[in-house]
């Protein structure tokens, strides 16, 4: 029988690459749910190919669904806003949810697939950054098998099932193996790479979200090019791994071809190479312990040449450095880290901020803002408004001379 799968936030980048490997393996998967925000039209088109029984939509896009959809409207069930995201989420008649939203808006909705139990394949990291560590509690108590869609940790995974003696078919374990002494997340350095910090202050929202290897949504492109994607993923790899963070290294490898790489005790380091595209993380958790195809091109070592790796420079991005300050520090502090970055990207999209601002209004936030220790859904969302307000009120008046 088929695995049913649910795409939450199937019309972005990941969406549209998981839809691309499921269409490959028809025999074995079946598309039951999908979800989208503004792109209506986009996600009628999308359901109607690959015959989905169930969509949310957005507040007030029922009809609009329902207009734009060519076939029999009855055959596809329509829920909408958070509270039908969450229904689809936890519905309890797909086997495996793909968490593809962009934003801390995930964080309900990825809880309710974590609590019913699915095969919860996560590409959303923001809801990881703010409850990793109950996210995986929760996975635990309720049976629901983790996989991570981040191509490093997807790769750490990998790298770890072949380390380890055992292999089983369960994704994320509640422990580490003690004879891991270091997980090493790789990074590309984004399109600014080789920028001077002068060079950063001109820097458009346009030539930001121009990434050099990946193709990705703009928010995640954003985040890669100040590299607060390495420092959100450094927080989600604690989590995933249960690990300090002083055990986690990130290295700028430009090429992105190495996707991370775990050393053991013995001084074996093994990595995880692919060609960067997003198919090939996502088959490896669909397929899991089977290996399936992705549609991706082969790699060809001879024609790479040469691999590079160099430390990374917290000074022209500081946002590293302020992860990983959020990440010892614990409790809320990756919330409040989170949600000032959502805000200070979205107002630099925005152009009402210059690129090497960004960094400034988070560290401030993480300034005011106090941590709390508890983690619980209400404590972060609580520390998540309180920071989204202060990094606002911050940038209305411009405080920060730089
Ligand atoms: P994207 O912007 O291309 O797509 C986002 C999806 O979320 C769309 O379907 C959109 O309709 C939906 N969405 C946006 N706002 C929403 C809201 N308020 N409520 C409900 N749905 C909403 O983003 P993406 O690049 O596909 O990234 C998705 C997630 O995966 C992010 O958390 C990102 O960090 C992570 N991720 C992406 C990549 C990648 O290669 N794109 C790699 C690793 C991790
Ligand atoms: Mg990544």
């Amino acid at each position: 029988m088929s695995e049913l799968v649910t795409i939450l936030g199937a019309t972005g980048s990941i969406g549209r690459s998981a839809l691309d490997v499921l269409r490959r393996h028809d025999e074995r998967f079946q598309v039951y749910g999908l979800s989208a925000h503004h792109q209506t039209k986009e996600l009628a088109s999308l359901a109607n190919q690959c015959g989905a029984q169930v969509v949310s939509v957005r507040s007030g896009q029922v009809q609009a669904f329902q207009n734009s959809t060519h076939i029999d409207g009855a055959a596809i069930t329509v829920l909408e806003g958070s509270e039908g995201l969450v229904r689809l989420a936890g519905s309890t008649t797909a086997d495996v949810v793909i968490t593809a939203i962009v934003g801390s808006i995930g964080l309900m909705p990825t809880l309710a697939a974590i609590r019913a139990g699915k095969k919860v394949l996560l590409a959303n990291k923001e809801p990881l950054v703010m409850m990793g560590p109950e996210i995986i509690q929760e996975a635990s108590n309720s049976g629901a098998t983790i996989m991570p869609l981040d191509s490093e940790h997807n790769a750490v995974l990998q790298c770890l099932d072949i380390g380890q003696t055992s292999n089983d078919s369960k994704g994320i374990k509640s422990d580490t193996p003690k004879s891991v002494v270091k997980i090493i997340l790789t990074a590309s350095g984004g399109p600014f790479i080789d920028s001077s910090i002068s060079d950063l202050s001109r820097v458009t929202p346009a030539q930001a979200a121009n990434h050099p290897n990946w193709s990705m949504g703009k928010k995640i492109s954003i985040d890669s090019a100040t590299m607060m994607n390495k420092g959100l993923e450094l927080i989600e790899a604690c989590a995933l791994f249960s690990v300090d963070p002083n055990l986690i290294e990130i290295v700028v490898h430009p090429q992105s071809i190495v996707h991370s790489l775990v050393e053991y005790a013995d001084g074996s380091v093994i990595a995880q190479m692919a060609n960067p595209d997003m198919r090939i993380p996502i088959a490896t958790a669909l397929g899991h312990p089977e290996r399936i195809a992705s549609g991706a091109s082969r790699l060809r070592i001879g024609e790479i040449g040469s691999l590079d790796f160099r430390e990374p420079d917290e000074n022209r991005f500081p946002c590293l450095r302020l992860a990983r300050q959020a990440a010892e520090v614990g409790g809320t502090a990756p919330t409040i880290l989170n949600a000032a970055n959502e805000i200070a990207v979205e107002l630099f999209c925005k152009e009402l901020i210059q690129f090497n601002e960004i960094s400034k209004y988070v560290d401030k936030t993480l300034e005011h803002v106090t941590v709390d220790r508890t983690r619980d859904f209400e404590t972060v969302t609580q520390a998540d408004v309180e920071a989204r307000r202060y990094t606002k009120q911050l940038i209305r008046s411009s405080t920060i001379s730089i």
